[in-house]
């Protein structure tokens, strides 16, 4: 037998090799293996079996060895893979990279740890002479001698500073025992849910739940591709829908996967899963990229032998090679939270589409916000809709009032962080031992130039999307189109003077609040706090169990958590989400304001939400207040279509970086030379512009957007055009398809 392998170790090329009898039995399309490369072995992914080389069979290498006894990509991650780097323009190697976890690549066994204990008990004497001919074994035998238990051997010898010949020479003299166990890495195995208490016992779904189940379950007894999209509002109820789904795919035998769109959110989800299938014998598995290598190992391979049915994670779970999968949940598929932001530069709940589409399953998207993209998707009749319009038990959804700051600043004499009836609802609800999220928004720019009078932004007259400030050469800058024109001193609108923005920190924020609730318990959970994982869980498990009454954070701590006792919820800077040069701006603000309204008043109180803004009247907030979504993508579609923006067509972007500006700009302008040649016609060019963060780490950056009506056939020629092309090192240049963030 001969087998397609693709290597992964740097080389662009799908290679040939035998199969030894002794490993036929074992090897499949999928599996990872080891393969002779020159002289040394190097990784490798079997890609098709059977091949037809493209030399003599006798030249042929034989595979050295099969890495697991299950193959790392099932028949439909294959696919997926293929796809993916057609579609995204990533080099094979890269994807599968990104499919298969370092861990499973590393072909790591299981972990084991050393312990170390004292073999016996030391009299006095046996110390006092072993400190005098050997005190640094003295010490470690003291330390030994203190612990009721045996202790890791690594954290002994980093906390005494000690090496490891230390250990050996104890070990000689037979005092020391040393011991391997094998670590427990159930990922969130404590069940931690911050607090939450969950019960197996599933409520009673209501009617609509009920409606939507039923339509569900067609499908999934179909076993067939098909997407729902699931439009239910905030508390509406989704989470018990789809763990309905996931029950009857169980119970048929098959697997699901749960996409959430952040870390953060899988251990409240998590605890939901285990809640209701730990006990009747379903494991449920934890897949994300902050897991350690031995988690992350055990958890796959549980999957890939189908002892584990269930996976929850954020994108990446999308690639758990899970047997017989029959669902995909993306919970918050409208969240851009999906996208990688490197490559493969893969959208997560688009890739669950095609994987889907690829095993013949069912994919359900749900969301109190859905994206314009699978909203255009349901009204060209390719998604089935399912609609959840109340929230459970008849809560009523919160009130949303919205402060016009203009009148604020003349009221309050100067720029205020927190309005008058913000602070009010603050005191009334701190009274009442309520809790209250303050939310500051951060897809803002200090760049963007904002009216504080009339609340006037300048846009572009092509592209409407809002100019970006520069202050160097005091412009006003499009960076879809780069049309450019002289910074105003004065609002173009109402002539007042001074309309540079400058936006809010959490820190300023902490301070008023400070000022307004000195006895508050007040957290502050920014980037800072992201990045540590157990602070993170410990505030939001404080803030559960209502060891905080205030807590300020931005938007990502607004993503479908659940705390029954927030009853108001502000939002301190609607506007800067609005004025980014992104044509998405109003769809992210209307996004934004839902999702942080739906924070509030899910538990027996009703809640409600302020929202500042500077431009009170404009859609998103309008339509938000009203929570009517089908108004908003209504009218937003309409714009798309106007200006011809996805959904109704791709978008490509492509960035050029590099330390030289002028050399950069140069290539930029070349390129797009070469583009209309090649490509003319088929494509929409803007640009070369530069990019509206112009300088990251000393490089410039200049991007060129590409729209087209589809882009299977525009991304395979813009590779190939780029391999026509010589360029110099330091100018680098990257394809981003279907780009979510338009910096
Ligand atoms: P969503 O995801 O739509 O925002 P959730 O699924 O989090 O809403 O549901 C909100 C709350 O309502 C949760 O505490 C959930 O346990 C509860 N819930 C869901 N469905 C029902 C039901 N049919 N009866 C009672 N409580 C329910
Ligand atoms: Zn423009």
């Amino acid at each position: 037998m001969i087998v397609g392998v693709q290597p992964m170790a740097g080389f662009d090329k799908l290679l040939h090799y035998k199969v030894p009898e002794a490993l036929r039995a074992e090897i499949r399309a999928g599996s990872l293996v080891r393969v002779p490369i020159s002289a040394r072995l190097h990784l490798g992914l079997v890609m098709e079996l059977n091949a037809q080389p493209d030399c003599a069979p006798e030249k042929l290498k034989l595979i050295s060895n099969v890495l697991h006894d299950y193959p790392a990509l099932t028949p439909d991650l294959l696919g997926l893979a293929r796809w993916m780097h057609t579609y995204y323009a990533a080099r094979i190697e890269t994807v599968l990279e990104a499919m298969i976890p370092a861990a499973v690549r590393d072909g790591a066994r299981l972990k084991t740890e050393k312990y170390l204990s004292l073999a016996r008990i030391l009299t006095a004497e046996e110390l006092g002479l072993l400190r005098k001919k050997a005190p640094q074994q003295a010490r470690l035998a003291e330390f030994l001698q203190g612990q009721s238990q045996p202790v890791k051997k690594s954290l002994v010898l980093t906390r005494l500073d000690l090496t490891a010949a230390v250990v050996t020479a104890l070990l000689k003299r037979g005092l020391v025992r040393e011991e391997t166990r094998s670590v427990e890495r159930v990922a969130y195995a404590d069940n931690w849910t911050g607090g939450e208490v969950v019960t197996g016992l599933p409520p009673k779904l209501n009617a609509e739940q009920a409606t939507v189940v039923q339509a569900l379950s067609a499908s999934l007894t179909a076993e067939k591709f098909a997407v729902h999209l699931l439009h239910g509002v905030t508390g509406s109820g989704k989470t018990e829908v789809y763990l309905r789904a996931v029950e009857q795919v169980l119970a048929a035998g098959g697997s699901a996967i749960y996409l959430v769109p952040e870390v953060a959110l899988t251990p409240q989800t998590v605890a939901r899963l285990r809640g209701r299938f730990e006990s009747a014998g379903h494991k449920t598995v934890v897949w994300h990229s902050h897991l350690g290598e031995g988690e992350r190992l055990d958890g796959w391979t549980a999957l890939a032998s189908g002892q584990a049915r269930v996976v929850v994670g954020a994108r990446s779970a999308v690639f758990a090679p899970v047997q017989n999968l029959q669902l995909i949940v993306v919970d918050e598929e409208h969240e851009p939270a999906y996208k990688q932001d490197e490559t493969p530069r893969y959208h997560g709940r688009d890739v669950a589409v095609y994987r889907a589409k690829l095993a013949g399953c069912v994919c359900l998207l749900g969301s109190a916000t859905p994206s314009l993209e699978s909203w255009a998707n349901v009204q060209a009749g390719k998604y089935q809709l399912d609609i959840l319009t109340k929230r459970v038990d008849d809560k009523k959804l919160p009130d949303i009032h919205v402060v016009d700051m203009r009148i604020e600043i003349v009221r309050q004499r100067g720029l205020v962080t927190l309005s008058r009836l913000l602070v009010d609802h603050m005191h009334r609800r701190f009274e009442r031992k309520e809790q209250i999220i303050l939310f500051i928004n951060r897809r803002g720019y200090s760049s963007s130039m904002q009216c504080r009078k009339c609340g006037h932004v300048e846009q572009c007259p092509h592209c409407s999307v809002s100019m970006t400030y520069h202050r160097a050469d005091e412009t006003l800058k499009c960076h879809l189109c780069g049309h450019a024109r002289g910074a105003p001193a004065v609002c173009p609108a109402c002539a007042a003077p001074d309309i540079r923005w400058r936006g809010l920190g959490t820190q300023r924020v902490e301070e008023a609040v400070r000022r307004v609730l000195p006895r508050a318990r007040l957290e502050r959970m920014d980037a800072d706090t992201m990045a540590k994982k157990h602070l993170f869980r410990q505030i939001l498990g404080d803030f559960r169990a209502g060891k905080i009454d205030v807590l300020i954070g931005t938007q990502m701590i607004g993503k479908g958590l659940d705390f029954p006792n927030v009853t108001l919820v502000g939002l301190v800077d609607a506007d800067l989400s609005m004025h980014v040069p992104d044509f998405r701006a109003n769809e992210r603000t209307f996004q934004l304001l839902v999702q942080v309204a739906g924070r509030a008043g899910r538990g027996d109180r009703a809640g409600e939400v302020v929202v500042q803004s500077f431009t009170p009247k404009s859609e998103a907030i309008q339509f938000a207040r009203q929570a009517d979504y089908n108004g908003f993508a209504e009218g937003e579609l309409a714009m798309r279509k106007k200006f011809n923006y996805p959904p109704y067509r791709h978008l490509i972007h492509h960035i050029f970086r590099g330390p030289n500006q002028e050399k950069i700009k140069f290539f930029a302008e070349h390129w797009v030379k070469q583009v209309e040649q090649a490509l003319g016609g088929s494509v929409e060019i803007r640009g070369p512009a530069p990019a509206p963060i112009e300088k990251v780490k000393d490089e410039y950056r200049y991007q060129i957007w590409y729209f087209c009506a589809r882009t299977t056939a525009v991304v395979p020629a813009l590779v190939r055009l780029q391999g026509t092309v010589k360029w110099p090192d330091d100018v680098i240049q990257v394809l981003d398809v279907d780009p979510m963030s338009l910096v």
